[in-house]
């Protein structure tokens, strides 16, 4: 069984946020809810001003205190890592949100609007795309995923339901990366698994120095940075977004 987890090298992020558009893309998440989310920084005062990126999916801890409070085990560890959580259990209590520190955990208010990136339906994108019209709805995000057969990607955009990350699980049981990961076009983000001395994340973890986020709550995150180091009080959040972490 793989151990899987995540390496992102923060000397090589620029900012650009194409893993932010490849997840809502391949996961359909609803407006304004980031699985992933690439906090922008900036360090010094001008002219000496330092701006850096850091990209922020599910932490996938190994010890999880989003785990240990859901009440109806909707919120689980998986045998491979994976933090996973049954959108058909979750029954909204957002518990899960309270106890996570890292703020991955988004609730759904309302119901997703179906044509929030683009009416596909209208007339002048069927001429463009001659019919090719992509479905919203990714049908592999329907299915129930792992040995314990539950469902856990990213279909469960429905009212009332808790949704986060979810390492692109349809993905990574297929043997693909995760769409993050795939689309980055710097590859400061890696994959793999941390218990194959020969994967990609081992390596980096060998070579460079690493920590990570808010380690001291001892939440063991599966999300390792290298190439920088942690916000701290000097740093800056550059858009007037609320952090999420
Ligand atoms: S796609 Fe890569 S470079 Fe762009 S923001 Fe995400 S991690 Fe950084
Ligand atoms: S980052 Fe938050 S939601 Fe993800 S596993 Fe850790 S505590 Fe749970």
């Amino acid at each position: 069984m793989p151990r899987y987890g995540m390496v992102i090298d923060l000397s090589r992020c620029m900012g650009c946020r194409a893993c932010m558009e490849a997840c809502k893309v391949e996961n359909n998440t609803p407006q304004a809810i980031f699985w992933m989310y690439v906090f922008r920084f900036e360090e010094g005062e001008f002219p000496n001003v330092r701006q850096w990126f850091m990209p922020r999916p599910c932490m996938h801890c190994d010890n999880a205190p989003c785990v240990k409070v859901c009440p109806v085990g909707a919120r689980y560890k998986r045998e491979d890592g994976l933090v996973a959580t049954d959108w058909e259990r979750c029954i909204g209590c957002r518990y899960c949100e309270v106890a996570c520190p890292y703020g991955v955990n988004y609730f759904n208010w309302k119901r997703p609007d179906r044509n929030y990136y683009l009416d596909w339906g209208v007339p002048e994108l069927r001429s463009i795309t001659s019919g090719a019209v992509p479905p919203y709805r990714n049908p592999d995000l329907d299915q129930p995923y792992g040995e314990e057969k539950r469902r856990i990607a990213g279909g469960g955009h429905v009212k009332g339901v808790i949704e986060k990350c979810t390492f692109c699980v349809h993905r990574v049981e297929k043997g693909k990366l995760p769409a993050c990961v795939a689309n980055c076009p710097v590859q400061a983000l890696l994959f793999g698994d941390l218990d194959d001395p020969e994967s990609v994340v081992s390596r980096v973890l060998r070579q460079k120095p690493h920590f990570r986020l808010l380690e001291e709550l001892g939440t063991e995150p599966r999300v390792f940075y290298v190439g920088g180091k942690p916000p701290g009080p000097e740093t800056r959040q550059i858009e007037p977004v609320r952090a999420r972490m």
